[in-house]
């Protein structure tokens, strides 16, 4: 009826090998045949340079699975058998959408096995999905040091490769797989493949050195591929290939740069959930939930050690005044001063969190009465000099009450928080702005009273 010369196959091992020697306008088969189906014949013909853009038409029952199989084998279009005026017309379409381009490259009739070209095919069909499915269970990682690790790990059973480096863009940070004795080339080359400038000389690798990792210098230069989700980039694959295998690596490079981005992205949003779970917003120190956590470790040590350690708790004074005069933002601009203030002022070891509201709690390890008394008489002091401005650029008087603690022997946090909160309390009633160190005789004069007494 459209004048198409019609030749026809005896199946789709015989269409196949038709259509690669003398690539038609269009192909039409059965989706499902004996020997090779109407899927392996829609895939092999558009992988196949010959007939990559000859548009195939498949036909079967009606139904659902058999349109989802004839889409994914990249059909171009799924015709009900019986229904000629749909295929006539699918036809039509196909041949007027793939227009008069000259895109044929005849394959010589070399008399090659059309039967292993699709296994070849296959093979490498298979090889894909396996790789693909394999980055995408990365994705299960939690964090992206273990999605690196495991991914280097993968990597290095599929491919030969002097290194092999991920990067993600949001937080900046890169994973590098090495050998032993190649890591510093690695990370040089890596670093200029990543395009990485001076001003991330500070960043350190997420480090993986074994001997899966072959090293050396010599070598094509490395493959660096971008990786994105959806539309967004999210970081960068790169891998030094050793020489003979870049074409290999290239391939691959492909699948893992597809494959990634969701992997990365999980990641990085469980890490964050995590982060915002044990961050408090307003001030970036850590929350009750995560200081109990770290606190919990260092009590349990402590008492095992029979180290000494002490627990600061304080609480600003009159606050409530703060909101009720200069405004709730205000309140914000002080809680977010006096955050930055403690913990500017902490030792390493130290672990400080905001506690709730305007109170504040200080854990510190390896620290008796005497020196943790200290330790609070100085900030209760930088406190009440720190000069933080509400929003009309009025400076806003404050100060706190501070409780100090000291572990007792087999005592759990509960108990030892109470201690200090307790002696907070009697900070307060003692007239604010002031250190009491739990356990304190009555007639113990703080060093804030001794000041105070002066004033
Ligand atoms: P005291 O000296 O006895 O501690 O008096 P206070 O006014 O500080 O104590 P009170 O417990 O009556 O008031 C605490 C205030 O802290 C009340 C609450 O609105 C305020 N507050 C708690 N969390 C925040 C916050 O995140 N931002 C702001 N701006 N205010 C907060
Ligand atoms: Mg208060
Ligand atoms: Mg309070």
């Amino acid at each position: 009826m459209q004048g198409f010369e019609v030749t026809v196959a005896s199946d789709g091992a015989e269409g196949a090998r038709l259509a690669l020697t003398d690539p038609p306008a269009a192909v039409v088969a059965d989706l499902w045949m004996p020997s090779i189906s109407g899927v392996q014949l829609c895939r092999l013909l558009s992988a196949e340079p010959a007939t990559s853009d000859v548009p195939v038409v498949l036909r079967g029952a009606e139904g659902r699975r058999h349109r989802f199989w004839a889409e994914r084998a990249g059909a171009i279009a799924y015709v009900v058998k019986g229904r000629m005026g749909d295929l006539v017309r699918a036809l039509a379409r196909a041949v007027v959408s793939r227009g008069d381009a000259e895109f044929f490259t005849v394959l010589p009739d070399d008399g090659s096995d059309v039967r292993d070209r699709i296994a070849a095919h296959l093979d490498a069909a298979l090889f894909d999905s396996v790789i693909a499915a394999e980055v995408r269970n990365l994705a299960v990682c939690e964090s992206f040091e273990r999605l690196f690790d495991r991914f280097a790990q993968f990597a290095s059973e599929v491919a030969t490769y002097r290194w092999l480096t991920v990067q993600t863009l949001s937080p900046l940070r890169f994973g590098l797989h090495a050998s032993p004795g190649g890591r510093e080339v690695a990370e040089r080359e890596a670093r200029a493949a990543l395009d990485l400038g001076p001003s991330a000389a500070a960043l350190a690798p997420i480090s993986i050195e074994d001997d899966d990792a072959v090293g050396g210098t010599d070598g094509p230069p490395p493959l660096v591929r971008a990786i994105s989700f959806g539309e967004t980039r999210v970081g960068t694959v790169a891998i030094a290939p050793v020489t003979g295998t870049e074409k290999e690596i290239a391939s691959l490079l492909e699948v893992f740069a597809r494959e990634l981005g969701g992997a990365v992205r999980m990641s990085t949003l469980v890490e964050e959930s995590r982060r915002q779970a044990t961050v408090d917003a307003l001030t970036g120190m850590f929350n009750r939930r995560a200081f109990i956590e770290g606190a919990t470790r260092e009590v349990a040590r402590a008492d095992h050690c029979v180290m000494p350690l002490s627990l600061v708790l304080f609480d600003l004074d009159h606050f409530k005044q703060v909101n009720d005069q200069r405004g709730h933002a205000s309140g914000d601009r002080v809680l977010h001063a006096v955050g930055r203030l403690v913990q500017g002022s902490l030792r390493p070891a130290d672990l400080c969190a905001r506690w709730g509201g305007e109170e504040f709690v200080l854990l510190l390890p390896q620290t008796c009465a005497a020196q943790a008394k200290e330790i609070a008489e100085r900030l209760r002091a930088a406190i009440a000099v720190e000069h933080i401005e509400d929003e009309a650029g009025e400076p806003i008087p404050i100060s706190a009450s501070l409780g100090v603690a000291t572990l007792q022997c087999r005592e759990v946090l509960d108990s030892f928080v109470d201690r200090a909160d307790r002696a907070m309390y009697r900070a307060k009633t003692s007239g604010r702005n002031r250190v009491w160190a739990e356990g304190e005789p009555a007639s113990c004069v703080s060093a804030s009273e001794a000041v105070a007494a002066e004033a």
